[in-house]
């Protein structure tokens, strides 16, 4: 017993599971795995833009069921400080618990992206996004801006809603409702390239959108948005991305944005058994399957440390979207050879296995497993 170690992944989210179930991959025999997290449930942020338009439910699965059979104990809790000296945790209902690796999946705080609009990613936002398609259905609202602001990596989501809601403004109304996209970004899903770019831009135009690029956007007020040059972009109503910050804990070596800076093993700074993945870490795009594919590069590097590989595997960042539209998906991946901004390979066929909205080697198959054997999905 004494010779057993103790791997603590923090967090409950997409890095902290794709960790779990790549851990029990490994098939240690002397390793215990525990998993932290405020709520016993998973919740899969894509939905929470999909499910105000009847696309999809916002799915919140039960952390047990991912996690079945792979040797995980939940602990249902809040990480509240970092011991590094005496490799320990401990939570806000005051346990210690001590580890031999500790994995930081603690994610982003999500704060208001544009003063005065709409923010979308949380579930209060789902919550005002419905009111407001409610509002375009009964003809209240006749103009809406959809803004991407200024450092927010992953736009997808803005895009999506603005194709969502033309459409159905399109199939509830007689007259349109004017549409306008405001991002930063020189060409749509700039992270992406050309490629993805003149895709989207295909699809607004189609759309009737009103495209604005590198425009920044300051502020939303009295049925304007206000950009950082003056002008003016007239809208009803304005719907924008979230501001990402760290979310911080005592003992960890946070940056000044409060995120934790990570080698491409997940090692955080300088110390020897912390690991980080996801949206808490520096790595500048915030989006699910790089927190997927970080959390590999950890799951990889533990199996060498703890005597299971020979070889760990860094994390080479590789890009993939699933943008919905009216009755169509476009499938975008830029893969780690080309470069996310020499060019991505765009199409209207599913370009990898498993495509989830967010893809990853362990969470995505471990997800449609459950959903084919009927495990319910909440709609909250
Ligand atoms: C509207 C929207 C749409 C998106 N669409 C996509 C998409 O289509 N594809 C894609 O790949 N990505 C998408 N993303 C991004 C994706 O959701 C995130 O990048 C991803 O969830 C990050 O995973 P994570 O594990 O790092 O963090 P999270 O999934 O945020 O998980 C963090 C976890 O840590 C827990 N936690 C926080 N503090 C503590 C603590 N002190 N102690 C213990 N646990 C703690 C939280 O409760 C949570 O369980 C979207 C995001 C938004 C907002």
């Amino acid at each position: 017993m004494g010779n057993r170690q103790k791997i603590v992944i923090v967090g409950g989210g997409v890095a902290a599971l794709e960790t779990a179930i790549g851990l029990h991959e490994c098939k240690y025999v002397d390793v215990d795995v525990a998993m932290i997290s405020p709520t016993a449930d998973f919740n899969y942020r894509p939905f929470t833009v999909l499910e105000p338009f009847g696309i999809r439910h916002v799915a919140e699965m039960p952390i047990r069921s991912l996690v079945d059979g792979c040797d995980v104990e939940l602990i249902v809790d809040k990480v509240s400080r970092v011991d590094q000296t005496f490799k320990r945790v401990m939570t806000s209902k005051g346990t210690l618990i001590d580890f031999d690796a500790l994995v930081v999946t603690t994610g982003a705080e999500t704060i208001e992206g544009l003063p005065g609009a709409l923010t979308i990613g949380d579930k209060a936002s789902l919550i005002k996004l419905r009111h407001m398609l409610g509002e375009i259905d009964a003809g209240l609202v006749r103009s809406v801006a959809f803004v991407a602001t200024a450092g927010a990596s992953w736009t997808l989501p803005i895009y999506e809603c603005a194709l969502l809601t033309a459409a159905r403004a399109r199939h509830q109304l007689q007259s349109a409702v004017r549409i306008h996209v405001i991002t930063p970004e020189q060409c749509p899903l700039q992270i992406f390239g050309e490629a993805a770019g003149e895709r989207v831009m295909a699809l607004l135009q189609d759309a009737g959108i009103k495209l604005h690029t590198s425009t920044r956007a300051q502020s939303f007020d009295d049925g304007e948005v206000k950009t950082i040059t003056g002008a003016k972009v007239p809208a009803a109503r304005a719907v924008a991305l979230p501001h990402l910050v760290g979310r911080r804990i005592p003992g960890l070596p946070h940056d000044a944005n409060g995120f934790l800076p990570v080698d491409r093993l997940g090692h955080v700074g300088d110390t020897e058994s912390i690991y980080a993945a996801g949206d808490i870490t520096d790595f500048p795009v915030k989006q699910g399957s790089i927190a997927a594919q970080q959390a590999d590069a950890i799951v990889s590097e533990l199996a060498v440390r703890f005597g299971r590989a020979q070889e760990s595997r860094p994390f080479r960042p590789q890009l993939h979207a699933v943008l919905l539209s009216e009755g169509s998906s476009t499938f975008i991946r830029a893969s780690g050879d080309k470069g996310p901004h020499r060019g991505a390979d765009v199409s209207d066929e599913p370009l990898w296995e498993n495509a989830e909205k967010i893809f990853s080697r362990h969470l995505s198959q471990r997800m449609q497993r459950l959903r084919a054997a009927g495990t319910k999905l909440a709609a909250r």
